[in-house]
């Protein structure tokens, strides 16, 4: 089958390798119909992981079902199934509490956790390819209604960052009515800006530098609050009576490379500290974690975060950070789309064949105006 593999930093390629196959009872073979380039496979795609040669990229997931193995019951061949990004066996001590994002079956070496076309998150393969093995099938594929041809620029979003962005929201503890400031305008967090005008926010302000992202953030009703133009903070304490967001999302994580971005690897933490209110709530969905052997400061290159705890501690804030459970929001969110009551295929900026994924990957990298997101559709 064709595939997307990696090769090195900033060099993937369309490469043929082995057929995806059944290989445990439990399996569901799926033809890969949409399936995104995320944030998330640049840390990889950087270079800033130990990502190895020859494997496949690819954790958000839409496709049909060619072949189920003999263990399986519910998930039948010519559904449209959703694969959500944490791969989890649905009985371990973590799943059976609802943490599929902390699955101790999907991954190795007393590390929890398990994903597709990941570094250190179990070694499964990708699903920017023609073909995806799904393991626990029953448990894990999420089946898609009828309009799932037609809407499935909105269900592709399923496999992660919607239900990531809603989990940002839900971990900085934000109930209707509040207000909420979202750092990053790129795809995680224009789905965290989503969930919370869908969950009643009473004022969604998104940070960025981008014109083209944050003119996505305007389009469903957010205020745009462009960096580059002055601080932040400040321009948050001014649509907040000088108090604060009551809530905050962290939708960027370590962004060093990025030609317009950062360099302290906690800059956005801080600053998110200092525009939620005494007491109010972060969620923390941006990851930290991948050591960059090229950053100029010491603890970015060990994985670590410049995190201002004063600061935070002085001010009583609440935070969750993390992957994102996604089967404990898929669901509702499907049901959502289904009943035409949310449309996140509005950030969709490109539909490509796989065959156009190296170039996509450049793009997007880059942050290039008018690459937001990108559904590759490999079948
Ligand atoms: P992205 O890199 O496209 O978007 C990040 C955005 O943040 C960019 O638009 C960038 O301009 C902006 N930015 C950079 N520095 C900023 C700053 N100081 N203030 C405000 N904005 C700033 O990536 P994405 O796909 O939206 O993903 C965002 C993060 O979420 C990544 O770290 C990704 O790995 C992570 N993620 C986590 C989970 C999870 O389960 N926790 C799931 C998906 C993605
Ligand atoms: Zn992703």
């Amino acid at each position: 089958m064709k595939a997307l593999v990696y090769n090195g930093p900033r060099d993937v390629s369309v490469s043929e390798v082995p057929d995806a196959r059944i290989e445990r009872p439990n399996d569901v073979l799926v033809r890969i119909t949409a399936t995104n380039i995320c944030g998330s496979d640049l840390h990889m795609y950087e270079g800033r992981t130990d990502f190895e040669q020859g494997r496949i990229f690819g954790h958000e997931n839409v496709g049909e079902v060619v072949e189920v193995g003999p263990g399986i019951e519910k998930v039948q061949v010519g559904d449209m199934v959703s694969a959500p990004f944490n791969v989890s066996c649905g009985h371990c001590s973590n799943c059976e509490h609802g943490l599929t994002n902390y699955c101790l079956n999907a991954n190795t070496d007393g590390v929890a956790g398990g994903a597709y076309g990941f570094a250190d998150m179990g070694g499964w393969a990708g699903g920017q390819a023609e073909l995806l093995r799904i393991p626990w099938g029953d448990f894990q594929a999420l089946r898609l209604p009828d309009d799932a041809t037609e809407k499935q620029n909105d269900y592709v979003m399923l496999s992660d960052i919607f239900p990531t962005g809603w989990h940002a929201v839900e971990m900085s503890g934000f109930k209707p009515g509040e207000t909420i400031v979202i750092y990053g305008a790129g795809p995680v967090g224009l789905m965290a800006a989503l969930s919370a005008t869908v969950r009643g926010a009473a004022k969604v302000m998104v940070v960025d530098r981008h014109p083209d992202r944050l003119r996505l953030a305007e389009q469903i009703g957010a205020i745009a609050i462009d960096d580059s133009k002055g601080d932040p903070v400040e321009q948050v304490m001014q649509h907040t009576k000088g108090v604060g967001a009551d809530r905050g999302a962290e939708c960027v994580g370590y962004q060093a490379h990025d030609p317009q971005g950062h360099e302290d690897n906690a800059d956005t933490l801080n600053k998110l500290v200092a525009s939620v209110r005494f007491t109010g709530g972060i969620g923390t969905v941006g990851v930290f974690v991948p050591q960059d052997p090229g950053a100029p400061d010491e603890l970015a290159q060990q994985g670590k975060a410049r995190f201002d705890f004063g600061n935070f501690w002085f001010k009583g804030q609440q935070m969750g950070c993390g992957q994102a459970p996604i089967k404990r929001y898929n669901r509702q969110l499907r049901d959502l789309i289904a009943a035409d009551k949310v449309k996140p295929s509005w950030i969709v900026s490109h539909n490509l064949p796989l065959e156009q994924a190296p170039e996509a990957y450049k793009h997007f990298d880059a942050r290039e105006a008018g690459w937001t997101k990108v559904v590759l559709n490999p079948t």
